[in-house]
């Protein structure tokens, strides 16, 4: 573990190592950002966002939460949506879970979590949501695991329940979403292979906010 002193050090031996590598390194960090990716993903110290998926700096813009939650009310990562589509213009959302998710599993477990019970409610109702599969699950570590997938899988249509979302897509044939699992134990990500269409359209049965019907 390296310690809080060595955190500056570390930071300077980085950019002596980029710049080594590409003398244009400096310029481009200074330059306007245009990642064609969002990235929702856990907070989690173990996924670190950028590695995982071999991206450099502005190539990614991140948001990171106990759990990869996209509350409807939450001003955080809806303005990070927002932002995202409407300025950014990124071409690709993605919902990234892991296994082994501490904010998943303390959802699972009926106990007071405190100022978290709000939190992990969003957990709990896809829980609900999908009672009679989990339930149907014996082993413990599996149901675990079966939940993490399909809390990215209910994220995800909470993305695309956003009005920016379901704009840019009938403007512009963009942002596409996508829903991901790491797995701590291999260090491999697994695509869930959302069909973004057919969620789309299921969910505009409902949310239909592109102003056309
Ligand atoms: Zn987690």
């Amino acid at each position: 573990m390296a310690t809080y002193e060595q955190l500056f050090e570390n930071n300077r031996k980085w950019v002596a190592e980029k710049v080594a590598t590409d003398k244009d390194f400096l310029a481009k960090l200074a330059s306007d950002q245009e990642p064609d990716y969002l990235y929702i993903g856990c907070s989690d110290s173990r996924v670190p966002a950028n590695e995982i998926m071999g991206l450099e700096p502005g190539e990614v813009f991140v948001h990171r939460n106990i759990a990869n939650l996209v509350a409807n009310i939450d001003l955080n990562v809806m303005s990070v949506i927002n932002y995202a589509v409407a300025n950014l213009h990124v071409k690709h959302i993605i919902v990234c879970g892991h296994y082994n998710c501490g904010g998943v599993k303390a959802a699972m477990t009926p106990k007071d979590m405190g100022i978290l019970n709000p939190w992990l409610r969003n957990i709990r109702d896809v829980y609900r949501l999908h009672e009679d599969e989990l339930d149907g699950i014996k082993d413990e570590h599996e149901k675990y695991n079966r939940l993490v997938e399909l809390n990215v899988v209910e994220q995800c249509r909470n993305v695309i329940k956003t009005a920016v979302v379901q704009k840019s897509y009938a403007e512009n044939g963009y942002p596409v979403v996508h829903g991901w699992v790491f797995d701590l134990k291999t260090g491999l990500l697994k695509d869930l292979n959302i069909d973004f269409e057919a969620v789309l359209k299921q969910i505009q049965k409902i949310y239909n906010l592109t102003g056309s019907h």
